[in-house]
């Protein structure tokens, strides 16, 4: 029985993934959610419901549009691939045995779409959307009690730190080297990492940050001039720091006794 929350997992996961594309491209091109069906991005002709198919249209099209013959981007499966390994996660992570979708499932199930959307669109744009971070601050706090989410105090003092950190960069800097999105999303984080998580989450990043920027530099990438967007490290930071804090935390003070 339990085989088949995982596979509810990885559907779900799957199916947001495929949301998730076109949430981020209907966004940046300004087309509301709803309004009309699926559609090619480069001629915007409706797809038929088998070219709409997560991963398996992808396969099956040998990655080409059916009507213009365009090129579809890779993009499309592997965020929805990896949408549905996340979702799988979130449901392996927190499984006890109990044969039940717990709140806590669904927070971070909620947390982790979130965060991929951030990841997406800054990977993408370079742009970190209010609409991303603000309602998610507020949903969280709100229903903070219900989802045994950290207590008040823990996330008042990490979003000050989270929050406070980006702050202060930006006034130092006159807005040049953080920009207002990173102000919010470390607003965020302090929501989601609590306190002392924040400092993790936010350590980690800068640390992801360094490895892939010495990756792509000893490989030798001609076009990587170090400008991968900030965002998309704190997104990375957050979900190590989420699932693995206490555990990283734990190990680093048994090293110092
Ligand atoms: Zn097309």
């Amino acid at each position: 029985m339990i085989t088949f929350y995982y596979i509810i997992s990885l559907l779900l996961g799957i199916s947001l993934g495929s949301f998730l594309n076109a949430l981020v491209w209907r966004t940046r091109e300004n087309i509301k959610i709803g309004k009309d069906r699926s559609m090619c991005p480069h001629c915007r002709r409706r797809l038929t419901w088998y070219e709409n198919i997560p991963i398996l249209s992808f396969i099956f099209l040998r990655g080409r549009a059916r009507k213009c013959g365009k090129r579809i981007s890779r993009q499309y499966p592997i965020v929805e691939l990896v949408m549905g390994v996340l979702f799988l996660f979130v449901f392996y992570f927190h499984a006890r045995g109990e044969l039940v979708f717990t709140p806590e499932i669904v927070r971070d199930w909620f947390i982790v779409f979130n965060l991929s959307f951030i990841f997406l669109y800054d990977f993408k744009y370079q742009e970190i959307l209010d609409f991303s971070t603000i309602p998610s601050i507020i949903i969280l706090v709100l229903f903070s009690p219900a989802i045994g989410w950290h207590s008040w105090q823990s996330i008042g003092l990490a979003m000050l730190i989270g929050g406070g950190f980006f702050l202060a960069q930006y006034i130092l800097s006159r807005g040049k080297w953080i920009g207002g999105g990173d102000i919010r999303l470390g607003f965020l984080m302090g929501v989601i990492l609590g306190w002392p998580n924040i400092v993790l989450g936010l350590f980690l990043a800068y640390i992801i940050g360094a490895v892939i920027s010495l990756i792509m530099v000893s490989v030798k990438r001609q076009d990587f001039k170090g400008e991968t967007p900030f965002g998309t490290y704190l997104v990375l930071g957050t979900f190590v720091a989420m699932f693995w804090g206490e555990r990283i935390v734990g190990w680093y003070l048994s090293l110092l006794n």
